[in-house]
C-alpha cells in the first residue's frame, strides 16, 4: 500500500517537473535504482525546490568564548545564560506574567522609579529609544537632543523621521553642556522633549543629570535620558531627577544577552502619549499595547499584542535579580573603582584619557586616546587575536581618535582591568609604531 503511495507520488512528481529545468544531480538520483523508493521520492521532491538545505548548516555551531571588553555586549555569567535556557512556555501564561511583574520591580529599583508604566520592550535599546520616541512626539512637535556623541544624532535622526521639528545642542566630542546652555536652547526652542545621553558610550561622557529636570519641567517638556551605557554602573534616580522617560539595554552592565529594553514612563509622559491626538506610527511600539501586555494599565486582564521573547525574559529577570543583590549603591561604587584603577595604569603606561574632566568620565566605557603612531584597528586585532579580548576603536565622532574599554557588570573587576592593562602593553610593544 504504502509503495502504491509513494510510486504514484513520484510518478506526480516527475510529471511536475517535465519541462521544469531541474539539476542534473538531482535528476539522476531520481532514475537511480539502487536508491530506496522513498530516497527517490525524497529527490524528487527536493528537486522541485529551487533553494537546497545549506551545507553550512550541517555544520555544528560553533561559539567561541571571548572576553569582552568592548563598549558592549559584556559577557553573560553562567546564572544568566542558565536562566535564558529554561523551557519556553507560552508568552500569555500567568507564570511569564509573574516574571513579568518580577522584572517590572527589579526595573523600578534599578532605575530608583515607582512609574507605574514600567517595562522592557522586546528588542535592543534602538527599539526602546523609537519607543520613547514614537510614543512622546507627534508630527510638528519641537524635539531637541544634545548631541555629546552619536546617541544625539540618532535620537534627532528618529525625531525627524516621525516630523518632529528637530533642533541640536552640541557639545565638543569629550565634553558636556552646562544646566545654561541647556535652559538657553529650551527657552529658544520651547520643545516638547530634550534628550540628553547620561553615558555615551561613543565619547566616554557621563553627562550630568542633576537640574535638568527640573529645567525641562519650567518650560513644560518632558526629559528624555538614555541610560543604556550607564545604570548599574553610576548613580541615576529617575524620580528625584525628574526624569520623564528612560531606557536602558540588557547586555551591558546587567551582563544579560542583547534583546530586550528596559523602559519607564512618569505620570507626565503618560499623560502627553495617551492624551495624544494621532495614534503613534508603530504598531508594535505604541505603548497603549505594551502597558497592558505587561499589566502596568488599569484593564482587567491582558490582551495578545506580540510573542514576548519569553527565554529573554527569564535572562533579564536573572541579571537584574543579581543587581538587586549586590545593591545599587554596592554597584556603583564598584564600577566607579574598578575605572579609577584602569584609568590610573591606563597613566601609569603612558596612555591618555579622552574625557579630560574626572567627574565626567563614564565609569563603564573608558576611551583612551588613539597611542600616537599607531594604527587603532592594528591594536584591536591584535588584542583580539592574541589574548582573546575584544577592545573596540571609536564610534560617530571619536573614529579614529580613541581605544573605548568597557568593563561592565561582572566585567568590572581589578583582575579584569590587569588583564586588559597586559594586553594593551603588549599591543604596544608587538604593533608597528609609525606605521602611519
Ligand atoms: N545608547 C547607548 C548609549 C548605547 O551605548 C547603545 C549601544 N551601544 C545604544 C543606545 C543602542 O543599543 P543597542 O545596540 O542595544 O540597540
Amino acid at each position: 500500500m504504502l509503495l502504491t503511495v509513494l510510486n504514484s507520488s513520484l510518478r506526480s512528481s516527475l510529471a511536475r517537473l517535465k519541462g521544469c529545468s531541474l539539476h542534473r544531480r538531482d535528476f539522476n538520483l531520481l532514475f537511480d535504482s539502487s536508491l530506496s523508493l522513498r530516497d527517490r521520492h525524497t529527490a524528487a521532491s527536493m528537486a522541485s525546490l529551487a533553494v537546497l538545505p545549506p551545507e553550512r548548516l550541517k555544520k555544528p555551531l560553533a561559539v567561541p568564548s571571548r572576553l569582552l571588553f568592548g563598549p558592549g555586549p559584556s559577557n553573560c555569567p553562567p546564572r544568566i545564560l542558565e536562566a535564558g535556557a529554561k523551557p519556553v512556555i507560552g508568552h500569555m501564561h500567568p507564570e511569564i506574567f509573574e516574571i513579568m511583574d518580577d522584572i517590572k520591580s527589579g526595573i523600578q529599583y534599578m532605575f530608583q522609579t515607582n512609574n507605574a508604566v514600567t517595562l522592557a520592550v522586546s528588542g535592543t535599546g534602538h527599539t526602546a529609544m523609537e519607543c520613547a520616541i514614537f510614543n512622546s512626539v507627534e508630527p510638528g512637535d519641537s524635539v531637541v537632543t544634545a548631541v555629546n556623541g552619536i546617541w544625539g544624532e540618532r535620537a534627532a535622526d528618529m525625531a525627524e523621521r516621525i516630523g518632529a521639528k528637530v533642533n541640536t545642542i552640541v557639545a565638543a566630542p569629550g565634553r558636556f553642556l552646562s544646566n545654561a546652555e541647556i535652559e538657553q536652547v529650551l527657552a529658544k526652542h520651547r520643545p516638547a522633549l530634550f534628550f540628553l545621553a547620561h553615558g555615551e558610550s561613543s565619547t566616554g561622557v557621563l553627562h550630568p543629570l542633576d537640574g535638568i529636570g527640573q529645567l525641562c519641567h519650567k518650560y513644560d517638556c518632558l526629559f528624555l535620558v538614555d541610560s543604556v551605557a550607564s545604570i548599574g554602573g553610576a548613580p541615576l534616580f529617575m524620580d528625584q531627577q525628574e526624569i520623564d522617560i528612560l531606557y536602558t539595554g540588557s547586555q551591558k552592565v546587567l551582563n544579560a544577552p542583547p534583546g530586550t529594553a528596559p523602559i519607564s514612563f512618569s505620570e507626565r509622559a503618560c499623560k502627553k502619549i495617551f492624551d495624544r491626538k494621532t495614534k503613534p506610527v508603530s504598531f508594535f511600539l505604541d505603548l497603549k499595547w505594551l502597558a497592558n501586555y505587561w499589566g502596568c494599565d488599569d484593564k482587567p486582564s491582558r490582551v495578545y499584542h506580540h510573542t514576548g521573547p519569553v527565554t529573554a525574559f527569564y535572562s533579564l529577570r536573572e541579571s537584574l535579580a543579581v543587581l538587586a543583590e549586590e545593591g545599587l549603591e554596592k554597584s556603583w561604587e564598584r564600577h566607579q573603582d574598578v575605572a579609577e584603577y584602569f584609568h590610573a595604569g591606563l597613566e601609569n603606561m603612558g596612555l591618555k584619557l579622552f574625557v579630560k574632566e574626572k567627574k565626567a568620565r563614564l565609569p563603564t566605557v573608558t576611551t583612551v586616546v588613539a597611542p600616537q603612531g599607531y594604527d587603532w584597528k592594528e591594536i584591536t586585532s591584535f588584542i583580539m587575536k592574541t589574548h582573546n579580548i575584544e577592545i573596540s576603536g571609536g564610534l560617530g565622532p571619536s573614529v579614529g581618535l580613541v581605544l573605548r574599554v568597557g568593563l561592565m557588570g561582572c566585567n568590572s573587576s581589578k583582575s579584569k582591568v590587569d588583564m586588559v592593562l597586559a594586553a594593551l602593553k603588549d599591543a604596544l610593544r608587538n604593533c608597528h609604531e609609525n606605521k602611519l
